[in-house]
């Protein structure tokens, strides 16, 4: 390893979650094809079947930062991923944090917290054990007398449109100026001042994103939802941390679906998430082709992927059953690119 392969090493870092196998898929009794041998190895075991019809399972190997079991906790998830990107905003720098995976793998519950049951709780989420993290860093003197100002915003972009989810889904357009400072126009960005501000903006960025929907996840699959804190200094920007709960990467049936509107937010998504790949292997180089353009989510993070102090993580989240194998497998092929650069 030279010292530049290092520094990008440690610029961005990937990692894989599963969940359990839940109740759906044991009451058909799906198989749990995963297993995590160490803590940063996952292996899956897709059942295969030869020509003579004996099955056998073909075994695929992919190591990552860290890979997280059924039994890891949002928080141990947390102080593996995003925790060490906290400081980086403090020291003026752009954090972000990616969950990537099929649509009920798990990206909601690691970012936004527990909405399983009847009591929803975003208290143990990503978005809120950052904002936890980045009000405790405050308190110590050395950024307590930078006098630092702490805000949020919560948007979704949806077939390529940005909506404002704290201010009820308001269309938001987005402008890039000539020296390529992108904007996005009337955005609105919260003062918080502690951990229950956050808390509450978060829970009514949830409903506001939820609402009007037939079904959440079929409105929440298909988007990606963009949750900042920003750090200021006397009004200017200190430092930035983008969470983001990305829309579900199995679209891949889609783009040839009888439905024009299915297809095209199909052809969206997938496009983001390509460019998504090609802007984060590019991060911090200042490469010339890096195709920021190329979709609206990569357009409004790009000064997250430029700049000397830009950092990431990626947590691919996977489905642990059988029938979700070949998701799987792309969720993990994806996220591999990422790392071997
Ligand atoms: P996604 O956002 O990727 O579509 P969700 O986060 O909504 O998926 O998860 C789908 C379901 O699985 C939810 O009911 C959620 O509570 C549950 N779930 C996800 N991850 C875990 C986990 N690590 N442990 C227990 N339950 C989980
Ligand atoms: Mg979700």
């Amino acid at each position: 390893l030279t010292s530049n392969d290092a520094i990008e090493e440690h610029r961005i870092c990937v990692c894989v979650r599963a969940r359990p196998l839940n109740k759906k898929e044991l009451s058909v009794k799906d198989l749990d094809v995963i297993t995590i041998p160490s803590k940063d190895v996952v292996m899956v075991h897709e059942p295969k079947q030869k020509v003579d019809l004996t099955r056998y399972l073909e075994n695929q190997t992919f190591r990552f930062d860290y890979a997280f079991d059924r039994n890891s906790t949002n928080e141990m998830v947390y102080r593996f991923t995003a925790q060490p990107l906290v400081e980086t905003i403090f020291e003026r720098g752009m954090a972000t944090c990616f969950a990537y995976g099929q649509t009920g793998s798990g990206k909601t519950h690691t970012m936004g917290g527990d909405f399983s049951g009847k009591n929803q709780d975003c208290s143990k989420g990503i978005y809120a054990l950052s904002a936890r993290d980045v009000f405790l860093m405050l308190k110590k003197p050395v950024y307590k007398k930078l006098d630092l100002q702490v805000f949020a915003t919560f948007f979704e972009i949806y077939s390529g449109k940005v909506f404002d989810l704290l201010n009820r889904k308001a269309k938001l357009r987005v402008l890039e100026d000539g020296k390529q400072q992108v904007q996005v126009v009337g955005l609105q960005e919260r003062e918080v001042k502690c951990t229950e501000d956050v808390l509450k903006l978060i829970e009514m960025g949830n409903s506001c994103r939820t609402s009007g929907q037939t079904s959440a996840n079929a409105h929440s699959s298909r988007s990606h939802a963009v949750f900042q804190i920003i750090l200021r200094r006397r009004g200017k920007m200190h430092g930035k941390f983008s969470l983001i709960d990305l829309a579900g990467n199995e679209r891949g049936a889609d783009t040839s679906s009888a439905d024009r509107q299915t297809r095209l937010e199909g052809a969206e998504i997938n496009k983001s998430l390509l460019a998504l790949k090609e802007c984060i292997r590019a991060l911090g180089r200042n490469k010339p082709h890096t195709p920021f353009r190329a979709s609206k989510l990569t357009q409004v993070l790009r000064d997250s992927f430029i700049g000397e102090n830009s950092r990431t993580c990626m947590i691919a989240t996977i489905s642990p059953g059988m029938a979700s194998c070949e998701n799987t497998l792309n969720t993990l092929r994806y996220a591999n690119r990422m790392k071997h650069l």
